[in-house]
């Protein structure tokens, strides 16, 4: 039996101690506060955002919205996000996205102070985890698959490890993270030949490949570690992650399970990023 790497237990020491260093900075006069850029009403938005606020009100952030509707234009948003940028007393921003089609993706996310940027949009953000420089934050899910890694005790020295998908938001900057920890990382993805083979010698396995139950049992071996990042839902409308789990926790020695993993961690490690930037306000 696969030992069960939940996001929750994750949580629970993430937010015990976030919570301590936002009372800190209360007591040092510093309020850490979260902005969180709206535009439209998609529910899957509205529903992070919801658990973003309660997340960050338990562990001591105030959170500001910005809602604008579906019809703005980009001259509006950017000047919301200027906005954010010259208020000292906003530490972070969340930017929600995709945005509506109208919007030049890479124009309105580069509008963002780099310092503020708590999820990773900006291209300054991602610079900074290829440069290994705290110039931004990394996109807050590759960062999740870390925390849980860290609190579990998974030892990435010298390891090696495989990451299914190469995306933007995940992929790459996990390959750099799981780098940077002195792992030996391999980036699998569409065209990669025999993948099956190429996990199968991993010591650890990130998958983001965005396809319900995509990979099998024949992509693993024993004594590996697991994280599953996909979210997807199958026909029956349940949500389930990348991994085959039934086929793939027989195998291996760890696994995050989907609900429950990664995606249990994400607004921790926003909160996390808040939290890191209110303080590096105090130390200037
Ligand atoms: P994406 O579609 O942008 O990228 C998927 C990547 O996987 C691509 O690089 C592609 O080359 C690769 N890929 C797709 N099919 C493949 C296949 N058959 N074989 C090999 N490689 C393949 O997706 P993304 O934004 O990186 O997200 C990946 C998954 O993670 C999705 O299920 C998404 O819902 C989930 N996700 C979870 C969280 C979270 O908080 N847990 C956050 C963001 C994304």
């Amino acid at each position: 039996m696969a030992k069960i790497l939940s996001g929750k237990e994750v949580v629970a020491a993430l937010n015990e101690q976030l919570s301590k260093r936002a009372q800190a900075l209360e007591e040092k006069g510093v309020a850490p506060c979260l902005a969180m850029v709206r535009v439209g009403e998609r529910q899957d938005d509205i529903a992070y955002e919801r658990g973003a606020t309660n997340r960050c009100k338990r562990i001591g952030i105030s959170t500001k919205n910005f809602i604008l509707p579906e019809s703005a234009t980009q001259e509006e948003l950017i000047k919301v996000i200027e906005e954010v940028n010259n208020d000292p007393s906003i530490h972070g921003c969340l930017l929600f996205r995709p945005l509506p089609e109208h919007f030049d993706d890479e124009v309105v996310r580069n509008a963002l102070l780099p310092a503020k940027d708590v999820d990773g949009i900006t291209n300054g953000s991602l610079a900074g985890v290829f440069a290994g420089t705290d110039q931004g934050y990394p996109p807050c899910t590759p960062a999740a698959c870390m925390e849980i890694l860290e609190h579990f005790g998974i030892d990435l020295n010298g390891k090696k490890a495989t990451v299914i998908g190469r995306s933007l938001v995940v992929g790459r900057p996990a390959a750099l993270m799981l780098t940077s920890r002195n792992a030996t990382a391999t980036v699998c993805h569409t065209r990669t030949v025999d993948m099956p083979s190429v996990t199968r010698e991993a010591e650890v396995v990130i998958v983001a490949a965005g396809r319900a139950n995509l990979i099998g049992k024949e992509y693993f071996s024993p004594g590996q570690v697991v994280i599953d990042v996909g979210i997807n839902f199958t026909e029956e409308g349940t949500l389930c992650g990348d991994v085959n789990f039934a086929e793939a926790e027989p195998i291996v020695a760890a696994i995050s399970p989907v609900p429950g993993g990664v995606g249990t961690v994400t607004t921790s490690v926003l909160a996390k990023h808040v939290i890191e930037a209110a303080e590096k306000t105090l130390a200037k």
